[in-house]
């Protein structure tokens, strides 16, 4: 079976209990929960059953451990992910407002998550890897996406694939250097995974017919856009389908693109025909939002089989 690879952030994510404004008065907390997107999005992958492995930095701490325990016991190869003796484990704390929208305080790039290089531990996991899954989040420091292009240049020397979803909103593509980098991703990749306005990234067109085509004649050879509880659709040179949402209890959003993501690409790199693909895809990334943490919800491909024996799709 091919292996998937991704590099970037492993963070703990600490959430508040209930809905509020803010940080600014001591509030009630839960966690650490295991996190960061590459992260989620490699231990669904593994749960999966895909050959998968990350390259990251952890502090010598229990928040690195929190996720390496994680990441192992789901069977991720961990061997390129360095523990940084002095830096302390990145960090998300996260509050949701209430109208529902997300306030987080990060702690990220000053952390061992902003270490990352392509030491010799790291250079073996990437020399045992068939296919590269890129994160938009992990571009946001110069030494990390040097690594990226340098992973992505080895890849595909070697006939590898491409995977990228953008994961960031609009409003931050302005981060010095940010834009650039997700430009040269969007154009290695074979698979694009955007979120909503993402799709319309990197394209002149802003209407989706011609989005997807002028996206497809760039040389992508799939796209995948994602629409959270309203599903998601699937478009190549041949086919344009489109999955709908399965009904669940949300109770946390929060690595709903990644699952879905890691998912999606696995059933792709077993050659499993699109439709398949998004139905696996979609039953993980609902799974996903029924649990508190954003890796709590990531699922074995039998409990996927079993959630869309029992699940009705949405009319
Ligand atoms: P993230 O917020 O983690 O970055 P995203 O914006 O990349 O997520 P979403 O579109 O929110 O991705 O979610 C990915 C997929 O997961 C959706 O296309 C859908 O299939 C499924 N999904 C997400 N939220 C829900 C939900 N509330 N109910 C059912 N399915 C959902
Ligand atoms: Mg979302």
């Amino acid at each position: 079976m091919k292996s998937v690879l991704t590099i970037g952030e492993i963070l703990v994510e600490i959430m508040a209990t209930e809905k509020g404004d803010g940080f600014l008065e001591p509030i009630n907390l839960i966690g650490p929960f295991p996190s960061g997107a590459p992260a989620i999005f490699i231990d669904q992958a593994a749960k999966f059953g895909q050959p998968a492995a990350i390259i990251g930095c952890v502090g010598a701490d229990d928040f690195g451990r929190v996720n390496l325990d994680r990441l192992r016991r789901d069977g991720v190869d961990v061997e390129g992910v360095r523990i940084d003796p002095e830096m302390a484990t990145g960090s998300a704390f996260v509050r949701y407002r209430p109208d529902g929208s997300r306030a987080f305080v990060y702690n990220i790039k000053h952390s061992a998550a902003g270490a990352i290089s392509l030491d010799s531990a790291a250079k073996a996991v990437l020399n045992r890897g068939d296919h590269l899954h890129v994160m938009g989040t992990a571009l946001s420091s110069p030494n990390i996406v040097e690594v990226i292009l340098a992973a992505a240049e080895a890849i595909k020397a070697r006939g590898g694939t491409i995977s990228f979803d953008p994961n960031l909103r609009p409003e931050i593509l302005n981060l010095p250097g940010l834009r650039e980098a997700c430009e040269t991703l969007f154009r290695r990749c074979d698979l694009f995974l955007p979120s909503g306005a993402e799709l319309y990234l990197f394209t002149k067109a802003k209407e989706e017919k011609a989005t997807v085509r002028e996206i497809l004649d760039r040389g992508v050879r799939a796209i995948v856009h994602k629409r959270g509880a309203d599903g998601a659709s699937y478009y190549d040179s041949k086919a344009r389908l489109t999955q709908a949402g399965f009904e669940v209890k949300e109770v946390d959003p929060t690595g709903a693109g990644d699952c879905f993501g890691a998912t999606f690409v696995s059933c792709w790199l077993r050659n499993m025909p699109p439709a398949q693909c998004l139905a696996y895809a979609a039953a993980s990334g609902a799974l996903a939002v029924t649990r508190q943490g954003p890796m709590e919800g990531a699922a074995s491909q039998a409990e996927l089989d079993a959630f869309l024996a029992s699940h009705s799709k949405r009319p």
